[in-house]
Order: C-alpha cells, then structure tokens, then sequence
C-alpha cells in the first residue's frame, strides 16, 4: 500500500508513519509512505527517519490544489493529520485555524476525489462535542464546538462528510481525545509541564485545575487509526477514546512526582476564554466494530514519556527557546 501522510512531520503523524516504516502496524509490512508537510512552528524533519527507503518527503501545503493534484495519483490512501493544533494559539488568532484546518481538508478531499483514492482518514479530535459535566459522547452527539480550534476542526468533519454523501468519496472520520507520547510540542499541557520541571520552572495550571481530559498515548490513536483506514466503513465517524480521565490537577500531581518535584511547583493562573470544563467519549462503536482496544496503561505512558524528555533535551530546548512569537513558555493545555 502506499499512503499519503499530510501533516507528517508533526506529533501524531511523524509517530503514525515511523510505526508504518518500521513494520510496527499488522498487515502493513512493506507499505510506502509519502509525507507531506509544511513545516510550521510544529513540523520538524527530524521528526521523521528521512534516510528511510520507503519514505518519501514533500515540503508543501495542504491548501495547494495543484501540489495534490500532481501528488495524489498512485497513492491508495490518506492519513489527514495537517492542521493547526493549539487551542491556545486559536484563541489568540483563528484565521490560520480555518484556512488550513477547513480549507486544506476540502483541498485534501478534492484532490483525492480526483485521484480515486481508495480511502481517506480524516483525523479530527473531540473536542469538536465542546463540552460535556456528565455521561459520554457518542459519535451522533451534536457538534458545539468552543474553541476556534474545535470549531475548525467541526468544519472540517462536516466538509468529509460531504465529500462522502455528495461524491461519494471513501472518507472515515476519527475524533480521538488528548494524546500524549514523544515528540509533542512544548506548547502542550504535558510536555510543557514536564519540561519547565526539568528546567526547574514552575508549571501553569488554568483555573481550579479540574477541568477533566481523557489521556491516550499516541501509539494507541495510531493503531486506532490503522484500524479506521483498514475497516472502517466509509462516511462513519469513530470515537477513540478509552484514556483515563483525569483532572489537570491530577495529572501534574502525576508529572510532579515523576519528575521528582515538589507541588509548590504548581502555579494557578487565570483560565483560558471558553475553556471546556470536561471531555468523555463513549468508544464502544470501535471497539465493537473494529476490534479497537488501548494497550498503554497511563502510568507505564507518562514514565515513558517523561524519560524520553529527560532523554532529549536536544529535541525540545531549540523549540521550546524560540522567540516568543512562536512557544510561549507561560501557558499551554491541550
Ligand atoms: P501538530 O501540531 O504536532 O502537527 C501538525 C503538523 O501539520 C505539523 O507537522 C505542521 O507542520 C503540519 N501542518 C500545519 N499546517 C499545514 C499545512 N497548511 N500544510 C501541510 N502541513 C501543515 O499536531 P498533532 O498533535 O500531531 O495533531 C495531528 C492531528 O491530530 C490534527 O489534525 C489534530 O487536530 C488531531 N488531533 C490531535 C490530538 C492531540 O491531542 N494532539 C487529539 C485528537 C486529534
């Protein structure tokens, strides 16, 4: 199989294509994979094993119709990872969110219309539900999306599901809860925490600290999302859940004690605008369906992730030491 990764060089896609390249996904040995990336504040080259014989890298945009044009054909599918991913920065300036978000989705979508691609996954996330105090979303809840970032995100799901109801197109939708692993920008709530403790720095926390989150290593959402790509049903939407939720304040208590920190570490600052209160999906319809099953306890995935941070400072010090217009070191959730 040869699939087209957009968004690649970022978190969950640079892990979603080294499983692939390294044989890690049943019944994918040998697939090729091509990514194609733009490079923002978020995608690193060095996210991905460039010398590797079955990869290939493309610098460009997922708005570029003509790029995908000439690309797509000979690919027989479509991880869509691209976008802009920080709801804090979404908050701060949405027209990025929206242009690559809903405008590079429906790109992405029309180019492999063109190309008869055979299957597209579009990668979108939970926070498109908005906010939920109890019982769990089920992939028919209605979107109220909070965040120009969910909101973007909810435009782009209903974007796939036209391409699928007016052309037919083959395209599943995924909506995962938080990730967490290697690789993830310093921006985010994890590896900012963790990195400001290995810094000696104190950690942010928003509001009260008990806005709840569902916590999924990404190796968990990759293998859901082979699973999506190999069988799921085209036009349906898929919950990946089966994180543990948990409070912020629970999970620096977590970090803290990980990193070997004491919790006067912990600084309360004021909430972010429209922050969600409390995310919990229902995710029986893929495991029914698809076999789906999370296989990375959040105890063994956050010591894991802590040691690869404590490992790699050349990694995350560059990105996290930039001017200030890119990684604002005072804040970051989600
Ligand atoms: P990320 O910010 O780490 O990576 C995004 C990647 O997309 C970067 O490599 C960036 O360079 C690239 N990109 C941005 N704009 C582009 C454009 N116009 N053209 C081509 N490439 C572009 O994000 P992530 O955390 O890896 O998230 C990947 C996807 O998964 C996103 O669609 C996100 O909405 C979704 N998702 C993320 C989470 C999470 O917790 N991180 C949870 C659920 C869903």
């Amino acid at each position: 199989m040869k699939v087209l990764v957009t968004g690649g060089a970022g978190f969950i896609g640079s892990r979603y294509t080294r499983l692939l390249l390294g044989d890690r996904l049943p019944g994918h040995t040998g697939d090729r994979v091509t990514v194609l990336d733009k490079l923002t504040y978020a995608g690193h080259r060095d996210n991905l094993p460039l010398a590797h014989p079955r990869l290939r890298f493309v610098h460009g945009d997922v708005c570029d119709a003509r790029l995908l044009r000439d690309l797509l054909p000979g690919h027989d599918a479509v991880l869509h990872f691209a976008a802009e991913s920080h709801v804090d920065r979404s908050v701060r300036s949405g027209a990025a969110f929206v242009h690559t978000n809903v405008l590079g989705t429906q790109t992405v979508l029309e180019a492999a219309r063109a190309a008869k691609v055979a299957r597209v996954v579009h990668v979108s996330t939970d926070e498109v539900y908005g906010s939920i105090d109890t019982g769990r979303w089920t992939e028919e809840w209605p979107l109220a999306p909070n965040s120009p970032y969910a909101a973007s995100k909810a435009g782009a799901d209903l974007i796939a599901r036209s391409y699928w109801r007016t052309h037919g197109l083959d395209v599943c939708v995924t909506r995962c809860s938080n990730n967490y692993g290697p690789r993830q920008h310093p921006e985010k709530l994890i590896p900012l925490f963790v990195t400001n403790l290995l810094e000696g720095l104190p950690v942010p926390l928003y509001g009260d600290g008990r806005n709840v989150r569902e916590w999924l290593h990404v190796d968990d959402h990759c293998r859901a999302l082979q699973l999506v790509l190999d069988s799921g049903v085209a036009g349906e939407v898929y919950n990946v859940g089966g994180g543990d939720g948990t409070t912020n304040r629970d999970l620096t208590m977590r970090l803290l004690e990980l990193v070997g920190a004491e919790a006067s570490m912990i600084r309360q600052v004021a909430d972010r605008k429209g922050h969600d209160r409390r995310y919990a999906m229902d995710d029986r319809k893929i495991r029914r369906d698809l076999g789906y099953a999370p296989q990375v306890p959040l105890g063994r995935g956050l010591a894991e992730t802590v040691a690869w941070y404590r490992d790699r400072p050349d990694w995350w010090k560059p990105l996290k030491h930039r001017p200030p217009a890119t990684t604002r070191k005072e804040a970051g959730h989600d």
